[in-house]
């Protein structure tokens, strides 16, 4: 845990004060130390100068009394008198040695009565340093005094006195009296150390109290501050920071609370942007996901029907890469607003459980997504999913050019196929890929089967993706004779899968399904690519071969495979060599103001154009003269109902319309005699199938050619 500011800067200014505290005695008592020594040692010294001047005068005294008082009896040699007057010496210390001795300095009387001295040289009795004076002396040496003092009758002097003194009691009396100073210094240093000490203590007292005061007065306003930026950030938005102060903590609380504001509003701003799509202001993923939960919460809790709803432009990927992005979201933005606007009107007959603006997403791309809670009867759905159609087929004009839209919708319910909103949304999805596999601009509601066709689908999608990569598809060729002489003008590319574990498969199991997807871009330009690598080997044959190769609607308009085909057509354009491009009618109404632009470059640069499977398809016969076609595949379906003695009704139609377009026909699937024959009678003048030629390898076609010419030679 972090320690608070206050108790911190307490401990700290706690901790300066209690240091200068100690330095501050430590220098007192250094200098009381010395100041006591000094004073102690000096007072010692005066008590001693004090003591042996007392000494010295008493001392002195003593002589000079005992001196003039010994003057008779010293001058008659009385020793008894001497040794009464010696011996009557009274004094306060203790009589070391009383000698008198004569002018050369030799012991006339010790003092006591047996003489013990007499006669010595007196200097060798005194310590040494003393000698025989005969004047007046008196000095201190170790705790003796030593007097010397003459003994004279006027002006002269015949014998000396000397005296050795101690004064024990007033020594010992001094020794105490040193020995209570020093203790009277010790304990006023303590005292003093004491004192100090309290005083220090009062004031670290002082300081914490007015440190703990300070810290309350100021710090809580910030503490207070803390607590609630804590439980802002904890995500409590009632946190008020405001305290009702005039001072510089309240201007603090006040710009606390303007933050708080200015972080709320972006907090929404963010939350918007994660939960609403930014092109159109529609609910995203996210918040379509949440909805739809809690939706679903309430259709259980009120026993309530719902449907799911996933809607997907048809083509709008041509839009964006025609139009540009630009028109694109332009136009993704006005389908949102006619879905809103649908939801709208329906909202005035259903009542919705929430408003209408949740109901509808956009996923990405061009996927919405809308529910529909509480309905009552799956016609209901129908009727709603047609309208959607109804209302994205209406044309849409940007920048005055109109855009032709449509939707493939998936339907699923609740809570008949499922019960969270994670697979509702799946099982729509699906079910909106079914729609736009059996051809889009339609609706379909999911089924359990689905999966499993889904399932299929996919499979097929990652098997031809590895066909790619591996080299697994190959071309074959099929002849198109001319039906009046009977020989090759040229054949039609059919491209085939060598699978792994099943063998060959056949086209019509593939491309339909790889139709729905991108995947068609990449094979067509790897067919497109690899006839144009064998055009190389058929092109030294037979001269003025056509070459055809088919172009789903799909890869029609992509824009790698305008190039390719450009590349292609220029491959082959020496003269008379042409590549044939053939194109669904289907696929070319789908598009049709595309298609016609592309396809006109495409004549242009010199391939031909020819509408394959024609007659299955629900082709606008108005628009057959805009487009720049050559010619007309008759289906094999119209071939091969042709019965002997029946009138073929359809195929003559087909070449009369054809005849008067200035087009060209070839009649496919042609299996018997009887079906060449019939054709041919009716003015198609060329063909193809399995009774002219099954389609072939390259090397097996190469050969016919090769056969064909040395037939042609004989
Ligand atoms: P399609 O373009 O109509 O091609 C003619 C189909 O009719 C070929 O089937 C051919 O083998 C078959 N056929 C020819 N003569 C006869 C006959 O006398 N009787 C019968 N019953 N059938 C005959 P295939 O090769 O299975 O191709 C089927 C379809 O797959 C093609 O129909 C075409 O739509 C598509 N396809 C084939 N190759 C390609 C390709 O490279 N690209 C694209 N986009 N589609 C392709
Ligand atoms: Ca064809
Ligand atoms: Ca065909």
């Amino acid at each position: 845990m972090s320690r608070s500011i206050s108790g911190k800067y307490t401990g700290l200014l706690t901790g300066i004060i209690l240091l200068t505290g100690i330095s501050i005695l430590l220098i007192n008592l250094h200098y009381l130390e010395d100041y006591s020594e000094q004073s102690i040692h000096n007072s010692q010294q005066q008590l001693d100068e004090l003591m042996r001047q007392q000494q010295m005068s008493d001392a002195e005294l003593m002589a000079s009394t005992l001196a003039e008082n010994l003057q008779e009896a010293v001058y008659h040699y009385d020793f008894s008198g001497m040794a009464e007057l010696m011996r009557g010496l009274n004094n306060s210390g203790k009589l070391l040695y009383t000698y008198i001795y004569d002018q050369q300095g030799n012991v006339l009387h010790d003092g006591t009565d047996a003489l013990t001295h007499f006669g010595k040289p007196v200097h060798q009795l005194l310590p040494s340093g003393l000698g025989p004076s005969l004047t007046r002396q008196v000095v201190k040496i170790d705790k003796t005094i030593h007097v010397a003092h003459p003994i004279s009758s006027g002006d002269a002097t015949f014998a000396a006195l000397r005296l050795g003194l101690t004064y024990p009691r007033a020594e010992q009396q001094l020794t105490k009296l040193q020995q209570q100073l020093a203790s009277d210094e010790r304990k006023l240093r303590s005292r003093i150390l004491v004192t100090s000490l309290g005083v220090i203590a009062v004031l670290l007292l002082i300081t914490t109290l007015l440190m703990v005061q300070v810290s309350r007065r100021l710090l809580r306003p910030i503490q207070q501050l803390a607590q609630r930026c804590r439980l802002y950030a904890a995500g409590d938005n009632r946190v008020s920071f405001h305290l009702g102060r005039e001072d510089e903590f309240g201007e603090l609380s006040d710009a606390l609370d303007h933050m708080k504001q200015i972080i709320t509003e972006s907090r929404a701003e963010v939350e918007k942007l994660a939960y609403l799509d930014p092109l159109t202001h529609l609910p995203n993923r996210r918040m379509f996901a949440e909805e739809l939960d809690s939706l679903i919460q309430w259709s259980e809790r009120h026993q309530h029907k719902l449907a799911v709803l996933f809607i997907d432009l048809d083509e709008f990927k041509h839009v964006n890469d025609l139009a540009g992005h630009d028109v694109g979201d332009q136009l993704l933005k006005m389908v949102a607003e006619r879905l809103q606007s649908l939801l709208k009107n329906l909202g005035e007959e259903i009542d919705f459980p929430v408003p209408e603006s949740l109901l509808l997403a956009r996923l990405g791309g061009d996927e919405f997504v809308m529910t529909l809670p509480a309905y009552k009867r799956e016609s209901d759905i129908n009727s709603i999913a047609g309208q959607i159609q109804n209302t994205l087929e209406q044309d849409f004009i940007i920048d005055e050019v109109r855009y032709d839209v449509s939707a493939s919708v998936g339907i699923t319910l609740y809570p008949e196929m499922a019960t969270n909103s994670s697979e509702l949304l799946q099982q729509a999805d699906l079910a909106m890929y079914a729609a736009k596999y059996s051809g889009r601009k339609r609706f379909c509601f999911y089924q359990p089967e689905l999966n499993h066709q889904m399932t299929h689908h996919l499979q097929m999608q990652q098997g031809i993706r590895e066909a790619l990569e591996q080299q697994k598809l190959f071309l074959c060729y099929q002849p198109i004779f001319n039906l009046d002489t009977g020989r090759i003008i040229g054949a039609e590319a059919l491209l085939r899968w060598r699978h792994p574990d099943k063998g060959l498969i056949p086209p019509g199991e593939f491309i339909p399904v790889i139709e729905k997807t991108h995947l068609i871009t990449p094979v067509t330009r790897w067919v497109l690519d690899q006839a144009a690598k064998d055009m190389q080997k058929i092109r030294p044959m037979l001269d003025q071969f056509k070459l055809s190769v088919n172009i789903s609607g799909g890869a029609l308009l992509e824009q790698t495979v305008q190039e390719k085909i450009s590349a292609t057509v220029e491959a082959f354009s020496s003269p008379g060599h042409r590549l044939h491009l053939e194109i669904t009618e289907t696929s070319m109404m789908e598009n049709i103001d595309d298609c016609s632009r592309v396809l006109a470059e495409w004549k242009k640069a010199g391939a031909a154009i020819w509408i394959d499977d024609f007659g299955t398809g629900y082709s606008s016969l108005n628009y057959l003269h805009s487009l720049p076609i050559d010619g007309l595949k008759i289906d094999k379906s119209f071939v091969q109902a042709i019965n002997p003695g029946q009138p073929s009704q359809v195929i003559e139609t087909i070449i009369t319309l054809a005849r008067s377009l200035g087009l060209d026909t070839i009649s496919e699937g042609i299996e018997t005699q009887q079906q060449r024959q019939t054709v041919l009678d009716l003015g198609s003048h060329f063909g193809q199938g399995y009774l002219l030629a099954r389609p072939m390898t390259l090397d097996q076609l190469l050969t016919m050619l090769k056969q064909e010419i040395s037939n042609a030679s004989v």
